[in-house]
């Protein structure tokens, strides 16, 4: 369906279920466990679904070896959990989104002996906790195999490696996918429209007054419960629910930068198990370009969080510390800066000692917020969020159970690994274009093919195997409505090459500006937004 469609759903003025406001993975989770037990459900999203923090994290999916440090350390039964239920749920992502996601090698580089037996007792321990869910064992390598999984690690020193795994997912696209998945088993859905006031009667919660953020328009919309999944905005309905309400989310940004693929091999990644501040970085192969990060610091909230110079270079100089490369600042080919939505503590010291668990809250009025958690629990945070919209908002439904466990998201549930190469055979992608469509549409990806017959496979923009096609795909089934949409979120050129996505954005803007008959003004706008987002970061 496309966008205008599900906006004519969401002003006929009937009541759903659940109105569910924030299009991030915790929203979109939310909205496919309560579609897919029965529910009447909306979801909204002020921006792109994915354009907050779901877009902008390290794109692992992992238990968390540094929350398990802490637990024995500590013996902290919270991050013991959190851990456990990490790597629970690391499996079902793998096996419930194969397109979307992947098994990632990673070494762990040690240059103390004494670290030997402490690390790979450490990383032994992960392996165990993940139980029969299990996704490879952890093993010790001598100096000689760290260097040949990592070449690129500094060889003077290094005593020996751990080699563990965990998984690395397409945040963005899994966000959307998410999304769609809901929308296919009938959830009405809408990205650029914000809740702008919450609507109650009798002094309850009935629903909001949703906005239009590309044309102003308003409306209310009415709901039997109103789910707040706004991350690191979640105080700012919680103040529209009640104004004096004390704030609950501590925000802590960690940044990104993207160097090309000479810095980390295709296969495997590289974990520093401890930066000068205490904590661990990582070096991954992502997208053909090695992906860095990332920090940790108290923060503001806003919208477009950016990087500082000073963060960039906390980043290049522990990649220069353990590289035998030399990585220079004209290296970098795109940066971001994401939020994390943290759940307050008084008692913290900092805001790397909060424990990333989730926490729901119902308000005297009705308002049911979910915050905190990580990409990973995606999944059981919605169901956690869902019992409790049950009970709290006494909804009912042939389907009191979660259904999401064994549930495929769009894409995967006929993905094949190795259906590249019947792109390649069917229609004579080059091999690079057939593996990209092939792991970001999963099942899906005849569809976009089928959409280049005329253009034979256009490249977006040399060296990436980005096509025109996609643009046209992500506007008629994915519902992109700015070019910052397709750059940003749709396909991943921003995110990995800022230089090569200004380049690509007057193309998008043409194709964007005929399939949605924007007239002159709209094109004009759409450039300069463009043009400001890709230059003072996304
Ligand atoms: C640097 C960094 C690295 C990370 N790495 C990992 C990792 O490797 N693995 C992992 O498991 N987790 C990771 N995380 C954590 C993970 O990314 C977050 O927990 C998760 O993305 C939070 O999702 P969310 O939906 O709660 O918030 P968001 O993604 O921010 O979504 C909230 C949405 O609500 C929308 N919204 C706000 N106000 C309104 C309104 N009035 N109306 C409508 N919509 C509104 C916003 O526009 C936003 O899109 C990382 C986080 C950061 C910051």
């Amino acid at each position: 369906m496309t966008r205008e469609q599900h906006l004519e759903q969401l002003k006929t003025g009937q009541t759903f279920d659940l109105l569910i406001i924030g299009g991030g993975a915790t929203g979109c989770g939310v909205a496919l466990d309560a579609v897919t037990r029965g529910l009447k459900v909306a979801l909204i999203e002020k921006n792109d679904f994915a354009e907050g923090t779901s877009s902008r994290s390290t794109k692992l999916v992992h238990g968390g070896v540094r929350y398990l440090e802490a637990a024995i350390k500590k013996l902290d039964r919270v991050q013991y959990h959190l851990v456990k239920d990490g790597l629970k749920e690391r499996y079902l992502l793998l096996k419930n989104a194969p397109h979307l996601s992947n098994r990632l090698p990673l070494v762990t580089p040690l240059y103390r002996w004494i670290d030997v037996p402490y690390v790979f007792a450490g990383l032994k321990l992960y392996d165990f906790l993940s139980g029969k869910r299990h996704i490879g064992h952890s093993r010790l390598l001598s100096r000689k195999q760290a260097l040949r999984r990592f070449p690129m690690l500094k060889p003077a020193g290094l005593k020996a490696g751990v080699l563990y795994y965990d998984g690395q997912f397409h945040d963005a696209r899994m966000a959307l996918s998410l999304a769609l998945t809901a929308e296919c088993h009938g959830a009405s859905i809408s990205n650029h429209v914000a809740v702008t006031m919450l609507l109650k009667e009798e002094g309850q919660i009935s629903g909001a007054e949703l906005t239009d953020s590309l044309t102003g328009e308003s409306w209310p919309l009415h709901a039997r419960g109103v789910i707040n999944a706004t991350g690191p905005f979640a105080d700012s309905i919680r103040k529209m629910d009640n104004p004096a309400a004390s704030e609950i989310i501590s925000a802590s940004t960690g940044i990104h930068i993207v160097l090309d693929k000479r810095f980390a091999p295709a296969d495997t990644g590289l974990m520093i198990p401890e930066t000068d501040d205490g904590r661990v970085l990582f070096v991954l192969p992502w997208e053909d370009h090695a992906l860095i990060g990332t920090t940790d610091e108290p923060a503001a909230i806003t919208e477009h969080p950016r990087p500082l110079e000073e963060e960039i270079d906390y980043l290049l100089r522990h990649v220069t510390r353990y590289f035998n490369l030399k990585v220079e600042r004209s290296d970098i080919k795109a940066t971001w800066s994401g939020l994390r939505p943290l759940v307050r503590d008084p008692e913290a010291v900092d805001t790397a000692s909060l424990a990333r668990d989730h926490v729901i809250e119902v308000s005297t009025d009705g308002l049911l917020t979910i915050a905190g958690g990580k990409w990973t629990t995606y999944r059981e945070m919605a169901m956690d969020t869902i019992d409790q919209a049950l009970i709290s908002f006494r909804l009912e439904t042939p389907n009191p159970g979660c259904q999401t466990k064994h549930l495929p998201i769009l894409g995967g549930a006929n993905y094949h690994a190795h259906g590249d190469q019947a792109l390649v055979k069917k229609y004579g992608f080059a091999a690079d274009i057939a593996a990209y469509l092939h792991r970001t549409y999963g099942d899906q990806a005849e569809q976009v093919a089928r959409l280049t017959s005329p253009h034979k496979a256009i490249r977006l923009v040399k060296d990436h195997p980005i096509l025109e096609a996609e643009v046209i795909y992500a506007v008629r089934y994915e519902m992109a409505e700015r070019v910052i949409d397709v750059l940003a979120r749709r396909t991943p050129l921003a995110r990995l090459d800022i230089a090569a996505a200004r380049t690509a954005a007057p193309r998008v803007l043409e194709i964007m500006a005929k399939e949605l008959s924007w007239d002159l003004q709209r094109c004009k706008d759409e450039r300069q937004i463009t043009e400001q987002l890709l230059s003072e970061g996304l």
